[in-house]
């Protein structure tokens, strides 16, 4: 990597002018704007890192093109750059990404510069691999003795490059003393080597499966997209198993054939074992991956060669948004619908969305991959915003798997189990046919709550208004939202009784249980994000399932998400209700789509599969769409009561949540906003109210919704409100535009 360290002016006397002038760098911190500095020298040039001194510290920050407003503070007022950063300048097209995504999300600059500044240590001088270059036009001087062992050594290094002490030993076969023989007699020069790529090049022309008919259409689509070097967004709308990953592959492909780099986001990266290993035969190389598991070397070294662009492809968490590529051509988001892209704490932001912003910023495409669509970009959809491309048929002989209803009310589970007759038959036919079933439920740990038989006293978490959820493999009962957890107490805190917890409701721990005592001969594994701890974990278990060491899986949503296993016909959802309780604005769309990719793991292959969701509501919308396949139908009824309420994408929302660890604090904050609401036409503000979660670690919580019609300027108006009311002691205010969580 050997970047200009500035771009410096060539023409010397506009260089002169700006001498000692002022320069605005923004630092990575959630300040209001870029802050003003002098430059002793010629003023670097925006999207230089500089070291700046702030207060009694140093910090790195980039040179910032915004103008200000008011007239500047003239330049001997201002503290002085300390020195320029010798790494590649941030481009101009990620400090636009910046400034959008902050005032998009109504945060500080510097708060998203930090998301984009994410590895502090590959702004750091780059140590360089000691080598030997042979000298030049040196002659043996008076006395040297010339062996041909040493000639060996110099005959190798006048041919080729520089090579390091191990690799001319392992070329020649000669000692160590040799080298530091001719060393010492001036005939090699000590020199440095840059670090090898860490990442080889995909290779686009590896043969892939023959595409289907459909396949064909839509990757040629995406293809002109990409030849055509502009901004497009395209909707790649298939059922589960249309091939939809083998088509985006092909885009890659293109994007790679045009010198360009390609960015994946995936939801749950660190899950993604199959999804590599795909990549991996397609391609013939492993992509760089980004996301919070990589060691601190892994990130820098991946970071710089997202920089210089030796890193082709990237597949990535939703933070892989805001790394430096140098020359990006493409951005993939794959299960769009995905709620793990949504980043709630901090910058909320929706890395969808800020994935189509930073496509039009960039001039290239976005490829929204799912086979269940958001409303949001179903309606962009029909608002002409995006291009859809459709796969309808599963790949292959493989048919969609038939959905069953079963009405828990008709037919219940025995007292003390989950599973009820038609789900146990159905699993006892599976494994008697030598097949695999999957059961799911999304919700981890043993049980949900917790009680007390004696008094009915329940156990709660102290920082969150939440219960503890027990788990009873690890013998702990935990929050789910802090982290928070305990043994189980021997003896009830509220009426002293001993040993009279009861467990309320299942969790996974609880259905493999039942799984064991009525099928012990069953192979059962359990898939959840806490008891699969790293990707290792995840490939094991995979490997274990594709190879049919597994019979029955019992599993989370992380289960839900992407795998193919052939010889899994049978899912049955234990609680199909689960989502549907909580009575927030996108319940019905998000179980439609999690029960819908769930259903997808089901018959993938030659063998048909069969899916069975446990329901107390057969006659709710959602259930009666997922038994009759019909996904237009409820997108339609949806897309209507959306629009009847204003609802996104209808119309426009962001939440406000004042926090804090002093509820009175937080409640004097939150009424100074209620009183200074702004009242423009259109804009309607509820609140403050508690939060669903009014306890979050430790901080209480109260909660504006702030509603607008389409197309009205949301973020001006909030961010105007906000600023008329100073926070009190230790009170945080928050916005969140978009919201997806209403707890
Ligand atoms: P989706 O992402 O739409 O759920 P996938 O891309 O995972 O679908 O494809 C489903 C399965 O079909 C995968 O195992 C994939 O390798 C296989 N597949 C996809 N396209 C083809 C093709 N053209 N020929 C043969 N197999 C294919
Ligand atoms: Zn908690």
């Amino acid at each position: 990597m050997a970047p200009p360290r500035t771009s410096s002016d060539p023409d010397e006397a506009a260089a002169q002018t700006r001498e000692n002038s002022r320069v605005r760098v923004l630092l990575p911190l959630a300040l209001p704007g870029a802050l003003d500095y002098r430059s002793t020298g010629a003023a670097p040039a925006p999207g230089t890192f500089v070291r700046v001194p702030l207060g009694a510290r140093e910090r790195i920050g980039v040179v910032w093109d915004d103008v200000p407003d008011g007239a500047p503070p003239p330049p001997e007022k201002l503290k002085t750059i300390i020195d320029v950063i010798d790494a590649p300048p941030m481009a101009a097209v990620t400090r636009r990404f910046v400034d959008w995504v902050a005032n998009y999300t109504v945060s500080a600059p510097g708060a998203v510069l930090k998301m984009a500044m994410s590895v502090p240590a590959a702004l750091e001088p780059q140590a360089a691999i000691p080598a030997f270059a042979a000298a030049a036009g040196w002659q043996p001087p008076e006395g040297f003795r010339m062996t041909p062992r040493r000639e060996q050594v110099l005959h190798l290094l006048a041919e080729g490059p520089p090579r390091t002490a191990a690799d001319i030993r392992a070329e020649t076969g000669v000692s160590a003393q040799v080298i530091a023989g001719l060393a010492d007699a001036g005939a090699l020069v000590r020199t440095g080597l840059a670090p090898p790529a860490r990442f080889a090049v995909p290779d686009a022309d590896r043969p892939g499966p023959t595409l289907t008919a459909d396949q064909k259409a839509a990757a040629a689509d995406l293809c002109a997209a990409i030849a055509a070097e502009s901004y497009a967004t395209i909707v790649l709308d298939g059922v589960t198993g249309s091939g939809k990953t083998e088509v985006y592959f092909e885009a890659i492909a293109e994007a790679l054939r045009h010198g360009r780099q390609a960015l994946v986001l995936l939801p749950e990266i660190a899950l993604s074992a199959q999804w590599l290993e795909r990549f991996e035969a397609r391609f013939g190389v492993a992509p760089a991956a980004w996301h919070s598991e990589l060691s601190t070397a892994v990130r820098r070294d991946t970071w710089r060669a997202v920089a210089d662009g030796s890193a082709r492809v990237v597949v990535g968490a939703r933070s892989a948004l805001f790394l430096p590529f140098h020359k990006l051509g493409l951005i993939v988001v794959d299960e769009e619908h995905d709620g793990s892209y949504k980043q709630d704490e901090g910058v909320a932001y929706n890395a969808r969305d800020m994935a189509v912003l930073r496509g039009h910023l960039g001039a290239i495409p976005v490829v929204l991959a799912s086979a269940t669509p958001s409303l949001e970009t179903v309606a962009n959809v029909e608002w002409g915003r995006y291009r859809r491309v459709h796969l309808p048929d599963r790949i292959g002989a493989a048919e969609l798997p038939e959905i069953t209803l079963v009405d828990l009310r008709a037919t219940p589970p025995a007292r003390g189990r989950w599973l009820a007759p038609p789900l146990d038959a159905a699993l006892a036919e599976t494994l008697a046919a030598g097949e695999q079933a999957l059961l799911f439920l999304n919700r981890r740990g043993y049980a949900p709550l917790t009680l007390c038989r004696g008094c009915g006293h329940r156990l709660e978490c102290p920082n969150c208004s939440a219960w503890l959820v027990e788990h009873r493999a690890s013998h702990r009962l935990v929050c789910h939202h802090c982290g928070y957890g305990l043994g189980l107490p021997p003896n009830c805190a509220n009426c002293g009784a001993e040993g009279a917890w009861a467990a309320c409701g299942p969790g996974v721990e609880r259905v493999a249980e039942e799984v064991a005592r009525y099928y012990p001969d069953a192979r059962l594994r359990i898939m959840a994000s806490d008891t699969l701890t790293g990707p290792a974990a995840i490939r094991e278990l995979v490997a274990a399932v594709t190879e049919h060491r597994v019979d029955v899986l019992v599993g989370t949503q992380v289960i839900a998400k992407g795998h193919h296993f052939p010889l899994l016909t049978l899912v049955g959802v234990i609680d199909a209700d689960l989502g549907l309780t909580g009575g927030d604005l996108r319940a019905a769309e998000r179980t439609h789509q999690l029960l819908t990719q769930v259903a997808g793991r089901a018959g993938r292959a030659e063998r048909p599969g069969k899916v069975l969701l446990q329901t107390f509501m057969p006659e709710h919308p959602v259930m009666a769409a997922l038994a009759r396949g019909a996904r237009e139908e409820f997108l339609g009824t949806e897309m209507r009561e959306r629009e009847r309420a204003h609802m996104p994408p209808y119309g426009r929302l962001a939440a406000v949540i004042v926090s804090g660890p002093d509820m009175r604090e937080v409640d004097a904050t939150a009424r100074a906003l209620g009183r200074v609401r702004p009242t423009d036409e259109g804009l309607t503000i509820l609140g403050p109210a508690p939060a669903a979660l009014s306890l979050l670690r430790g901080r209480h919580r109260r909660r504006f919704l702030v509603k607008a019609p389409r197309g009205f300027n949301l973020q001006g108006a909030v961010r105007g409100w906000l600023a008329e009311v100073r926070p009190g002691k230790g009170v945080r205010v928050q916005v969140d535009v978009d919201p997806m969580s209403f707890l």
